[in-house]
């Protein structure tokens, strides 16, 4: 049964905040996506609606066993264009979660188009500024009313938009950060749920990024389960090293996420002419590399800030500077080009963008 998108305006428009102080994520626009299922008719009910808290019985198993997946997005208004960065691949990754997380399978073209009416209906929410955005959520929760741990026969798929400033005001302004390299906790495991977005991940992870925090770092670099000894991601980023004029990043083994803004990084890099290796790297290996001195840069890659350079990993004992805190050259110009590629201001040869036209 194919679906159908209805569409129910609010009337009583919100109070929009202060686009020149706006804090990541506490701000939604006027309206949301949702879409229900059950065993009977599938996914069905597509709608969208004014942005409103939705009601659920307490037993809901979202609440006791966590069946629970979410994606990440950012839609760019600039020169009256709106775009959006590769969608497709969100919702292609949305459906890998769903898979491992035993909730059905969406259509992903179909999410793509009422995205679009979405992001359409609430265009005076986007923020035009340099760097600003629309973030875009969307998510899948288990609402089946029912205490057993089972895969729900029911689910709510919602998206939701967030005005957000910019993670960087100024390119000049991406400043390099300290990462703790973790060799206590770990956050994923092949054969686990690491590839995929599932909410129980990040859960996980907030007691080492604490550590981390305490300790005077900025983020948490996982290392691998079983040795402890090959580098994974970042929080909520992909991870890269250039040593000796190569590009290095650990391979998708299983335990790591498939980052959009890593693919998009790996394809700009091999356009550009750099040898890109995707691999298993061990933290011996920098740690050799930073010692003769071939530790060129370190940076992480995710849809919230693109590119974010690394100053510094603190691994055991030791504390390796990188690039003397500097944003390098390299994630410099990724930054600037795929910024400017995702905001319509430089040439899209990818293919990336997608303009926001409803039908
Ligand atoms: C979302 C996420 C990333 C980055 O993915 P992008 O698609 O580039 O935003 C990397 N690692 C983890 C664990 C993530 O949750």
């Amino acid at each position: 049964m194919a679906l159908e998108l209805t569409i129910h305006e609010r009337t009583d428009k919100k109070t929009k905040p202060d686009y020149n102080d706006l804090s990541f994520g506490t701000n939604f626009t006027d309206h949301m996506f949702v879409m229900d299922y059950d065993k009977e008719q599938g996914w069905h009910d597509a709608r969208i609606t004014p942005y409103e808290p939705v009601s659920l019985d307490p037993s809901a198993l979202v609440f006791h066993y966590g069946q629970a997946v979410f994606e990440g997005l950012k839609a760019y208004k600039a020169n009256g264009e709106i775009l959006l960065f590769r969608p497709e691949k969100n919702f292609e990754r949305l459906n890998i979660s769903n898979e491992r997380m035993n909730i059905p399978q969406v259509d992903e073209s179909f999410l793509v188009e009422a995205l679009q009416t979405l992001v359409h209906m609430d265009q005076d929410w986007i923020p035009t500024k340099k760097g600003q955005s629309l973030y875009i959520r969307p998510f899948v929760i288990a609402t089946e009313p029912v205490i057993n741990v089972k895969p729900s026969s029911q689910y709510k798929l919602m998206i939701i938009l967030s005005p957000v400033g910019a993670y960087y005001s100024n390119s000049d302004q991406m400043s390099p950060v300290k990462i703790y390299v973790e060799d206590e906790f770990v956050r994923s495991v092949k054969g686990g749920v690491g590839f995929t977005k599932t909410s129980g991940n990040y859960a996980a992870s907030l007691r080492a990024q604490t550590k981390a925090t305490e300790l005077g770092y900025d983020q948490v670099l996982w290392l691998d389960a079983l040795e402890k000894k090959y580098v994974e991601e970042v929080g909520s980023m992909n991870i890269f090293f250039k040593i000796n004029g190569e590009v290095v990043t650990p391979a998708l083994n299983g335990s790591i996420l498939a980052g959009v803004t890593r693919d998009s990084v790996i394809e700009l890099l091999k356009h550009w002419g750099y040898t890109v290796q995707e691999r298993r790297l061990s933290m011996e290996e920098i740690a050799e590399a930073h010692k003769d001195g071939t530790l060129e840069e370190v940076f992480g890659t995710g849809t919230a800030a693109v590119i974010s350079p690394v100053g510094m990993l603190k691994w055991k004992d030791k504390e390796m500077v990188v690039n003397n805190k500097e944003t390098g050259k390299l994630s410099l110009d990724l930054y600037q080009t795929i910024a400017g590629i995702q905001t319509g201001e430089e040439k899209d040869p990818f293919g990336w963008t997608v303009p926001v036209e409803v039908k």
